[in-house]
């Protein structure tokens, strides 16, 4: 998606750690606008997948996850990561590692807002390892439901992630595609050209 790698051309910042930094318009501050046109192109290559619910987690999810519901007129979930008091109710839980926090949280989706028998198209903002979305996808498992694909706005391609969720079969969409943070330079794979 030709307008995300702009922004993150003009705006990304590459950290040690190969952690790319796009807090002024994915991870603090949010753009609409560019939130709106990637949730309506994850509706797009998503259109005929058979989409009941978007399943994202907070809080970066959030965002584009809505646009892509709004936009395929389906709810949106998001998993929390820390239990509350208002949580009571029985759960689906995953424990899964954070890349940028580097410890490990409880995944959690209230039962009754993950039916089973459902397609469900989860969506988040990067994927590094894959573990935010295995987490995902294990919940939408458990529930009995299917994982219909999974939408990442930002994939660094040259980590594991990626071929983590291809072999275990998963339809994967990134808006934008990494080959590499290297040297502090931002560098796309032609694959995510599609534009
Ligand atoms: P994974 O679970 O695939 O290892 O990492 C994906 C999760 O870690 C995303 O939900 C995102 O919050 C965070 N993350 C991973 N890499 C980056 C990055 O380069 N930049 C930012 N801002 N977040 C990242």
């Amino acid at each position: 998606m030709k307008l995300l790698e702009e922004r993150i051309k003009k705006d990304g910042i590459v950290l040690p750690g190969n952690v790319l930094k796009v807090d002024s318009f994915l991870n603090h501050q949010i753009d609409p606008e560019l939130s709106q046109a990637m949730g309506e192109e994850f509706a797009r290559l998503f259109k005929d997948a058979g989409i009941d619910r978007v399943l994202t987690v907070e809080a970066s999810g959030i965002a584009i996850g809505v646009m892509t519901a709004l936009t395929l007129h389906v709810p949106l979930v998001f998993a929390r990561k820390k239990k509350s008091a208002l949580i009571n109710e029985p759960v689906y839980t995953h424990r899964v590692f954070s890349y940028t926090k580097k410890e490990y949280s409880d995944i959690l989706v209230l039962q009754k807002f993950l039916p089973a028998g459902e397609r469900v198209l989860i969506i988040d903002d990067f994927l590094a390892n894959g573990e935010a979305a295995l987490g995902l996808a294990k919940l939408v498992e458990d529930a009995g439901s299917e994982v219909a694909g999974i939408g990442i706005a930002i994939e660094k391609a040259f980590q594991p992630g990626h071929q983590r969720l291809l072999d275990k079969g998963y339809r994967l969409e990134a808006l934008a595609s990494v080959a590499s943070l290297a040297d502090g330079k931002i560098r796309f794979t032609d694959a995510a050209d599609k534009d």
